[in-house]
């Protein structure tokens, strides 16, 4: 069984990234990222300081912006079209879920599509569904750099997506089935609708998981040989760890490597490759603008 880590395939992307940050800077631009944080969800602080890390360490300029959940959608507004008009800003990341009553759709509309690394403008979607140069949704591109990685054809391959959301399952079956490398494959998505589920991945020979409940994939519903990639994150409490839970993806790991021929662990892999991505469009969209 192959472990699919993430640690080696962000390390050789940021080489060539530092390498693309130097070139523009001796131009004299300065990628800069600028994130947006409304409200005080915990989780979303720790992603947003992990961002501004990952960018600290690359030389990314990284600005945070920091509102209370009391915000209104209007000055919300503002802040947005004031970053997309701002020449000094190349991306912009509106940390998700914005609280109750703010209309998220209408705040990602207002970002300026070359600045949006998260890719999720209609432009950008629409581009990505149409295999047209652009921003590639982070997750979904980090799999796909992982399956290059690791030598994983996917070409004329059963995938099984296991969700449908705006930011995973849905632009990870699209990147599926473009013609191409680490597309051409048949893919099937599947949700909380989805009848016998175990039978559906059964078919797989590359399963991606993006649930959001923890274990819920278990081994004995792979193919035997299955490429598994692992997307969930969820806390799970174990009482023997010092912070009193511990991460797992959506997939059962201690059952799912004795059947797959790889796999990506969790904590390890997609989150990484979330962030390099999001780090990678950043400098794409800086070079696009200067
Ligand atoms: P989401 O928006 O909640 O979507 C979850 C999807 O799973 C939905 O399409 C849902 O179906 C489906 N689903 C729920 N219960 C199911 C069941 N019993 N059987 C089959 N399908 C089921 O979540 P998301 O944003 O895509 O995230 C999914 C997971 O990935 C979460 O654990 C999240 O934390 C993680 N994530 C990780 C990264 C990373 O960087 N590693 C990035 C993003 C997300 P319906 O559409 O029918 O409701």
């Amino acid at each position: 069984m192959l472990l699919m880590e993430g640690k080696p395939v962000v390390e050789a992307m940021r080489q060539g990234l530092k390498t693309r940050i130097e070139a523009l800077k001796a131009k004299g631009v300065a990628p800069c990222l600028t994130v947006t944080l409304v409200g005080d969800d915990p989780s979303s602080h720790i992603y947003v300081n992990a961002k501004d890390k990952d960018a600290k360490e690359l030389g990314i300029e990284s600005r945070t912006y920091r509102f209370p959940a009391t915000t209104t959608q209007a000055d919300l507004e503002t802040h947005i079209r004031k970053l997309s008009a701002d020449p000094a800003v190349h991306g912009i990341l509106v940390q998700s879920p914005l609280p109750k009553g703010l209309d998220e759709a209408a705040v990602v509309d207002l970002i300026d599509p070359r600045k949006d690394v998260d890719d999720f403008h209609p432009q950008n979607v629409g581009q990505l569904v149409l295999d047209r140069p652009g921003h590639r949704s982070c997750t979904p591109w980090g799999v796909i750099q992982v399956l290059r990685h690791y030598g994983i054809s996917t070409a004329g391959k059963r995938a099984v997506v296991i969700g449908r959301s705006d930011i995973v399952g849905k632009p990870m079956a699209n990147l599926l089935i473009h013609k191409g490398a680490f597309g051409d494959a048949t893919v099937t998505v599947a949700h909380s609708r989805t009848a016998n589920l175990p039978s559906v991945v059964r078919e797989a020979d590359i399963v991606v998981a993006a649930i959001g409940k923890a274990e819920f994939v278990k081994g004995s519903w792979l193919k035997p040989g299955a490429v598994v990639v692992d997307v969930g994150i969820n806390r799970v409490d174990d009482p023997t760890s010092p912070k009193g839970y511990r991460v797992v993806g959506d997939v059962e790991f201690s059952t799912a490597k004795d059947v797959a021929s790889a796999i990506t662990p969790v904590p390890g892999c997609v989150g990484l490759m979330t962030r390099a991505i999001l780090m990678s469009n950043t400098v794409d969209a800086a070079e696009r603008l200067s």
